[in-house]
């Protein structure tokens, strides 16, 4: 449970204490037009985000709480992308901070929020409704962890031995760290992930990319090639033109060094024959830049530059000097290039050091088609970046290259200091680093999380092919994906909508699936009247390709043929007995027969359903992510069931209150005249009954005695009886 959650019940655990309890009075809000500036203020979009907020109802919402809703969707308070609005609502804390500590919060009244978050208010608004990319992020890292504790248990391999700054000894080589962050800026680390280590070979995609944006794809394209090269990253060869044959290996990471800042190297040359300052110092500002770049990429942190790896690299580069004199022997340079000079240039770039966390930034930002999440700077042009992301695809992972586009899917390019960089367009940029390597010079840690990871989720590049796949797919919300599933089958059904039912049936979709009261669409159908829907049904069921089940008991042990009778629709009567269709026991019969609820009709059943299936299972996080979004918290379904009948039938108490404060009907009728009073007592949810009863909600039997009282009612007398209890005292 998250905290925000359980912070919210903790505030709903009495609904009927005094209003704003916990928070400092505040004289109440009077909503304004304009602000000071003459700006208009409010509108119904900003409403909706703090009436999310507002948990009692009070016309107040607390610092905190927002600070919460965005750590639970893995934004930071300090984010660049907030800070204005951050800054803002400090010094309004500040203002009215209390002497004494102990004071509670005080809370923010409508036009002070509204003033403050407009600084920032659609990345605030897509926090408050949950409509980032990884809408569940707290469960999606629950996972990731999962994930990377298990695979932290894998010690194979051994780290690279050719430098001594790579052959960490033990405990050093265990170190395991992992870091990602979402095209939105939504960040999680585990284990080392704040430790810095040499980019080595990961540096490549930045160099190509590098080259592509000073160049353009035609020019470095004439040096280095876009074919695997179906042998070693420093293997001695070039393709049949003459060139390296992608920029992911040695070779073409060398050419790529060589196209940077080439043409002004070679006119600075020029210009100062014999040496001055500016040109010597070339070197040294050729790897500002570079190192410009990467912080750039890492959204503003600055990378280390490690002189023994340097140092190491270029003494132990007898391999890579055979290769470069292997290109210059070809003519594989542009004309003017010093072999020494790139070749030093290039061993600067491996020994380049970030942390998982800063690499997860450089991912990101190539998943973000150039753009850095967090700092909303565009880095790299798309097409550097689709090019770019092809021949990691392709090329980045060594001699596994192939395997790893078959079975991850995802490009990514490792290095030989143990650190995988994976890419998942549009989604989200990782880095992995543990520095034991297999045979191949991949990081065993790195590829088994990989595994892990396409095998859990639906990254791998085709997963998305079939449409229907059994891995998690973590940019739908598990209520979305619920009420997708579900409720539109149930929908269309009880609509007589066959085609969308074959459709369904086509992508695989179950026809026997269940909503929150175990309603099929077979239920629906039949009390609905969908002669032709009943009629697909049995025909599925009769053609035995599909375990379709004709009796399937909903909530209250009604099955379809059930529904068919309380309707009275004959001809579904028959149809169903003549299948064998069979009646079951329904303990939601009333004697005060079928009615259609009062609710509010939904505007969008979707999200309707959506609003029904997070009160069902008390997920307060989501059903005020709906509220953000303007979901109405009482509309019903094709049952005419609400939220509140369904958080009364699971004995979510803290849901029920929280309805109750929001001054929603009590006493909605679902298709069987039932109420969520109903529904408390039958299901023995005695708590919830208690409270409903203390509102004077109402039994469906019960004709209109009596008037339910509201939220608000409720906390009037409260307070009305603690100033007589003050005046009293
Ligand atoms: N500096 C290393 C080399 O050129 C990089 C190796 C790697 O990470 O693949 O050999």
């Amino acid at each position: 449970m998250s905290n925000s959650l359980k912070r919210s019940q903790s505030i709903l655990r009495d609904a009927e204490r005094p209003s704003g309890a916990g928070k400092k009075p505040q004289s109440a809000a009077k909503p304004q037009d304009h602000s000071d500036d003459g700006h208009p203020v409010i509108d119904a979009r900003e409403e909706m985000l703090f009436r999310a907020l507002d948990l009692d109802n009070d016309h107040q919402v607390l610092r905190s709480d927002l600070e919460q809703v965005l750590k639970e969707v893995g934004l930071s308070a300090d984010d660049p992308r907030l800070h204005e609005s951050m800054t803002a609502l400090e010094a309004h804390h500040r203002s009215l901070q209390a002497e004494d500590e102990e004071e509670p919060e005080p809370g923010i009244p409508k036009d002070a929020f509204y003033r403050a978050i407009r600084h920032n208010i659609l990345l605030i608004e897509r926090a408050l409704q949950g409509n980032l990319v990884v809408p569940d992020f707290e469960d999606f890292c629950r996972e990731i962890d999962r994930m990377f504790a298990e695979t932290r248990k894998n010690r194979d391999g051994k780290p690279a031995d050719y430098i001594p700054q790579l052959n960490l000894p033990e405990p050093a080589a265990d170190q395991f760290g992992l870091a990602l962050c979402t095209i939105d800026g939504q960040r999680h680390a585990a284990g080392d992930a704040g430790v810095y280590f040499p980019v080595e070979s990961v540096c490549k995609p930045v160099m190509y990319c590098l080259a592509l944006e000073e160049h353009g794809a035609e020019t470095v394209h004439s040096f280095i090639g876009h074919e695997p090269s179906g042998s070693s990253f420093n293997e001695l060869l070039l393709d049949k033109q003459s060139r390296p044959h992608n920029p992911m290996i040695n070779a073409g990471a060398i050419l790529s060094c060589a196209l940077i800042k080439h043409k002004e190297k070679t006119e600075k040359k020029r210009r100062y024959a014999f040496g001055d300052l500016e040109s010597r110092g070339w070197s040294g500002s050729r790897i500002d830049f570079v190192m410009e770049r990467w912080q750039a990429l890492c959204g503003g942190e600055k990378p280390r530059f490690s002189t023994p790896v340097y140092l190491s690299e270029r003494a132990t580069a007898d391999r890579n000097f055979a290769l470069a004199h292997y290109m210059r022997e070809k003519n594989a340079f542009p004309a003017g290039a010093d072999l020494e000079d790139v070749l030093d240039f290039y061993f600067q770039c491996c020994s380049i050091e970030l942390t998982c966390e800063m690499m997860s930034l450089v991912a990101a930002t190539l998943a973000n088609g150039g753009i850095c999440p967090v700092s909303g700077r565009r880095i790299f042009q798309t097409e550097t970046v689709q090019s770019c992301l092809s021949l990691m695809s392709s090329c980045g992972m060594y001699d596994f290259s192939g395997e790893f586009a078959f079975t991850i899917g995802l490009p990514a390019k490792s290095g030989v200091s143990g650190a995988v960089m994976i890419v998942i367009p549009n989604v989200m940029g990782l880095c992995t680093w543990s520095p034991r390597l297999d045979a191949l010079g991949n990081s065993v840690r790195g590829l088994d999380f990989c595994r892990r990871l396409v095998e859990t989720f639906n990254f791998h590049n085709y997963d998305n092919l079939t449409g229907h796949s059994d891995k998690k797919d973590p940019r739908v919300s598990r209520v979305q994906l619920q009420a997708v599933k579900v409720n539109e089958l149930v929908w269309a059904s009880s609509k007589g909508d066959l085609s969308a039912m074959r459709e369904q049936l086509l992508r695989g979709a179950d026809l026997n699936a269940a909503d929150y009261d175990r309603r099929t669409p077979l239920h629906l159908a039949a009390a609905e009247n969908q002669a032709e829907v009943v009629q697909f049904f049995i025909e599925q069921k009769l053609e035995g390709t599909r375990s379709v089940d004709l009796n399937p008991r909903d909530r209250w042990g009604g099955t379809p043929l059930d529904d068919a009778t309380l309707h009275g629709n004959t001809e579904i009567i028959a149809l169903l007995e003549a299948a064998g269709g069979k009646r079951g026991v329904m303990t939601n019969q009333t004697s005060h027969g079928v009615a259609k609820g009062a609710a509010t009709l939904p505007t969008d059943t979707h999200k309707t359903a959506e609003m029904i299936w997070a009160a069902s299972s008390g997920d307060l996080v989501t059903v005020r992510r709906l509220v953000a979004q303007g979901v109405p918290l009482d509309a019903a379904d094709y049952d005419a069931r609400t939220p509140l009948h369904l958080a009364a039938a699971e004995g979510h108490l803290e849901t029920v209150q929280y309805f109750i404060r929001q001054r929603l009907s009590l006493s909605p009728r679902d298709r069987w005249g039932n109420t969520p009073l109903d529904d408390a007592q039958r299901h023995g949810r005695e708590e919830v009954a208690a409270l409903l009863r203390r509102h004077r909600g109402k039994e469906g039997g019960k004709e209109g005695t009596g008037k339910e009282s509201s939220g608000k009612e409720g906390r009037a007398r409260t307070r009305r009886r603690d100033k007589q209890r003050a005046v009293s005292a």
